[in-house]
Parts: C-alpha cells; structure tokens; sequence
C-alpha cells in the first residue's frame, strides 16, 4: 500500500523543542527555559484580555489596524510599513515560504535560532549554516556563503540561544555586502534588554534599502508569549507579499487587545529592562564564581558553558532535580551548554545556589 507521504525534506526537520515547564514527581518548578520575561503578563493586558472575552465569537480584525497603529505610535514607525503575526515565527515561515522554495537558499550563522532551519527547509530551500567567532555570527563566513542563489540571510540579534550581538557598523556592513534581491532579516527578539549603544534593532536599514526586514516579538519583554504576537516592519513590497501569503486572521482578537494593553502598560519595559540588567549581571557573576563560564549576554538569558556535554548534562539534571528548568541547547550545537533564563530576584538566586553546589560536589566527586 502507497501511503501519503508528505515532501522528502519534510521528514528531515527535526520538530521544534521547546523550553520544558514541569519536571515528574517535583511539586515546584522555577521555569528558566524559554526567555520568558521576569514579571509575567502586564496587569493592563490581563484586564484587556477579560474585557474582550465576551467578543471571542467575532472573527479579528485581520489587518490588526489598531496593534499596528500603536506599534507604530510606540517606535515611530509608519503602521502601513507593519504587519503582525502569530508570534514572530508566523512570520519567519511565511518570508520562507514567499521568497524561499527550492533552488532558493536561505543563510543562517551556525548556532542562530533553530526557527530559521526549520521554516526554510519547510519552504524547500537549502539552508547553509555558516561558521561563528567566539558565539557570533561572522560577516565575512555569512558573505562569502552568498550564491547566485541565495534569497535570505536571518540574522537574530542578540541571538538566541547565545546571546550574542553584532553592532550596528557590523550589520550595515552586511547589508552592503549582499546582493540586492538578497532579503536580509533582522530578529530582534530581545531589541528591548539591549544597552549597548554600538546597537541598532534594524529600522533604519529598513528605510534605508528596500530588502531588509525587522521582526520584533511581544513574547520576551513584553510578557505575552502565550497570546502569540510578533510583527515585522519592513518595505512596502515586502508587506504587499506577506499580506497575500499569511493567514488572514492571524491575530486573534484577545491577543491583539493583549498586545495594545501591553504597549500602554505604564514603565513595563523600563522595570523589565532594569531588573534584567541587574540581575543577569548578579546571576554570571555567580556562575563565574562557581566555576562555570558564562558567555557574554545581551538578551534575559544567559549561556552557562560546561566544557563538556556530559557535565552540562549531569547540571541539567542537577537542576531538574530541584524543580529548576533551564534550556539544553544539543539542537544548537551546543551540547556542553545551558541557557539560563533571567529570572525574578529568587529564581537567580535559586538557580545560583543551585550550581554552586553542583559545581562544589563535582569538585568533590
Ligand atoms: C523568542 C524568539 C523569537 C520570538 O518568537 P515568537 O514567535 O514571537 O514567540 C524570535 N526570535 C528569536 C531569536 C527568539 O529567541
């Protein structure tokens, strides 16, 4: 019997996985998995949400005017220019799907989002992964992996899971580097935590040329990860394509109120972005001081390097053990690593007790 069989390349893709939150037999779990941001959901947007409950039998506003007009409004940016998804990866897979496909191949750096290899071998392309320094994407491996047929570069940053960051000067050079029917994609998931004034999030490039993208996401800092809300500002071709591809109704209506509420809540991303500048500082302080090297962050996370796969897995373990989730990252390539989420003042200080302890019994042991 000849059974469906979907696309070869299908069966390739390895699914997405995601930061776990519960561990069997632990009553209490302190969920540093998934970069979620520290202070849960903005009180406005949960009073939002229940306000919209009673107008869930109503189909959104699939242009999501108002989210856009306020995005807009929030950055400065023309709300015709925005397009909103389900999550920022709606997004990704449809600049995949509309401008990748076979003989179309797509550039990633080698330990950049999973997200990008999954959607673009989804579309049919090639997807290169091109070798980083030091955890950060290089510009001269990314240009010289350019072909005649190459049609997107994804470039998160910072990037997840390490956390890197490439400024400003780096991404212009880039840009410039690229052939013209090349769309560069700039994911700036955690835009909001970064300090560094070398920093660009990408919207100037946007005006600047007319084949780069800025994808944000209300997922980090915004605290809205379980409402699934992201959105792209890019040039108006672009928004022309991604308007006739995506899903009509992709915003559901209790996520675009979220989503509204959230960008009015009063110093939420001011509190988000203080607490994650002291205590991402305190938490590698303290891993450092363990024992554990720790490279440098720019987003609320933090990448606790092992040395090897066996000692970041008996960590791992350590860790479940006292209900404390954190972030494997093998599928990263990086089997002797975990990502640490920063979280509130207790689960910092959790966690950090936590693998010192590890730290001393492995000394011991
Ligand atoms: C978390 C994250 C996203 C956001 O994904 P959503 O679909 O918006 O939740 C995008 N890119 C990177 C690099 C991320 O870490």
């Amino acid at each position: 019997m000849t059974e469906p069989a979907p696309r070869p390349e299908i069966l390739r893709i390895s699914p997405y996985v995601g930061g776990e939150s519960d561990v069997a037999g632990v009553n209490r779990v302190y969920k540093l998995s998934s970069n979620e941001g520290a202070f849960g959901v903005p009180p406005g947007a949960v009073a939002a949400a229940k306000v919209v409950a009673e107008e869930l039998f109503r189909y959104p506003d699939g242009s999501a005017a108002a989210l856009r007009k306020a995005i807009g409004a929030r950055f400065g940016l023309d709300p015709a220019r925005i397009v909103c998804g389900a999550g920022s990866d709606d997004i990704i897979y449809q600049l995949c799907l509309a401008y990748g496909g076979a003989g179309r191949d797509i550039i990633m750096s080698a330990h950049g989002f999973s997200i990008y290899q999954i959607a673009g071998t989804y579309a049919g392309s090639q997807v290169i992964k091109t070798p980083e320094r030091n955890l950060t994407a290089d510009v001269d491996a990314m240009l010289a992996a350019v072909s005649a047929s190459t049609r997107l570069v994804f470039l998160a940053n910072p990037n997840n899971p390490t956390g890197s960051l490439l400024p400003a000067a780096e991404v212009r050079r880039l840009r410039a580097g690229l052939p013209p029917e090349v769309l560069l994609v700039l994911d700036a998931a955690y835009a909001e935590y970064v300090e560094r004034p070398d920093y660009d999030p990408g919207a100037a490039l946007v005006d600047e040329t007319g084949n780069t993208i800025m994808t944000r996401t209300f997922s980090k800092i915004f605290g809205l990860g379980g409402a699934r809300v992201g959105w792209a500002y890019a040039p108006a071709a672009v928004i022309d394509v991604l308007n006739r591809v995506r899903s009509p109704f992709n915003v559901s209506v209790a996520a675009q109120a979220a989503a509204i509420a959230a960008l009015a809540e009063p110093g939420w991303v001011e509190k988000g972005r203080a607490h994650n500048r002291e205590y991402r500082a305190i938490l590698a302080a303290r891993l450092v001081k363990a024992g554990i090297k720790v490279w440098p962050s720019e987003g609320n996370f933090v990448l606790a390097d092992f040395a090897t796969p066996e000692k970041a897995d008996a960590a791992n373990e350590f860790l479940r053990k006292r209900g404390l989730i954190v972030r494997g990252v093998k599928g990263y390539g990086l089997p002797h690593c975990l990502r640490i989420t920063v979280g509130l003042a207790e689960e910092v200080a959790l966690v950090a007790d936590a693998l010192d302890a590890f730290m001393a019994g492995a000394a011991h042991g």
